[in-house]
């Protein structure tokens, strides 16, 4: 069988484009015999383009539905007043850097803040200020801390920062640093402007043996216990197990 593409003219001058297929039509010993077939190809290819078409809705559906699964994502990972991850979030991301200091004994450290006198600051400047001091306090941590960090609202006005491959030393330079980027200017908005200051509990992988996350996460929080004890606006460190 042979297949030719053949184009007519029709008699208002138009192209068309036939497909013809020939087959020998004789039987053997027979006078030999050629049959053709031909068909028109347009209407296949209006139904190519409809293809082509179709496609081409679906690919940029699917790539909708990707974005739009990709903010839902963001929006189920964060904090909507601080934009900052949120507690669920932090947990997921804190136990991949925890396996991972573990397995190549890296330091890690985390800095547990929390608001001093957050309740005061609602009391006095309304509840709209106290969310815009949330939102500026993510914005000074973010503007302190390494992209590497991880940032994460862990409660109400408690804060928190997971740095990874960080020694104590350095960890404490950098909650020494946060701390003064919130008591060294005041926030504002609009005509309500407040210093707001931050105490801070550090504690890290060098400082005892811990068995999980959470107990390390359970010693930052005994420090940041211990700083506001000490008068807030400090930042204390963990002292170890009890011997
Ligand atoms: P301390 O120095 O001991 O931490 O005192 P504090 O007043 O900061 O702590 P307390 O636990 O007494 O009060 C926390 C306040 O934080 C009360 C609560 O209304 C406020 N708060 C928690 N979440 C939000 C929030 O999303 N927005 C606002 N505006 N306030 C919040
Ligand atoms: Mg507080
Ligand atoms: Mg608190």
């Amino acid at each position: 069988t042979r297949q030719v593409e053949l184009n007519h003219l029709t008699p208002d001058s138009r192209t068309i484009s036939l497909h013809y297929s020939f087959f020998p039509a004789s039987g053997a010993g027979e006078e030999p015999l050629l049959a053709g077939v031909a068909r028109e190809r347009s209407g296949d290819l209006a139904a190519l383009l409809e293809t082509i078409q179709l496609n081409l809705d679906l690919e940029m559906k699917q790539k909708e539905l990707s974005e739009a699964n990709a903010r839902l994502e963001q929006l189920a990972i964060t904090d909507q007043i601080t934009d900052l991850y949120n507690r669920h979030y932090f947990f997921q991301v804190s136990q991949h850097f925890w396996e991972e200091a573990k397995r190549y004994r890296l330091p890690l450290v985390v800095i547990l803040m929390d608001i001093d006198n957050f309740k005061s600051v609602n009391d006095q400047h309304g509840h709209l200020f106290g969310d815009y001091v949330l939102k500026d306090a993510s914005r000074r941590m973010r503007k302190n801390t390494r992209k590497s960090d991880i940032l994460a609202r862990f409660g109400g006005e408690e804060l928190i920062v997971l740095a990874s491959n960080t020694d104590i030393l350095t960890g404490q330079v950098l909650a020494e640093r946060l701390r003064l980027s919130f008591g060294s200017e005041p926030f504002v908005m609009g005509s309500s402007s407040a210093m707001v200051t931050i105490s801070a509990g550090i504690s890290g992988t060098e400082l005892a043996e811990f068995a999980t996350f959470d107990a390390l996460l359970d010693s930052s929080d005994q420090a940041l216990y211990g700083a506001k004890r000490a008068g807030k606006n400090c930042v204390s460190t963990y002292a170890g197990p009890p011997r």
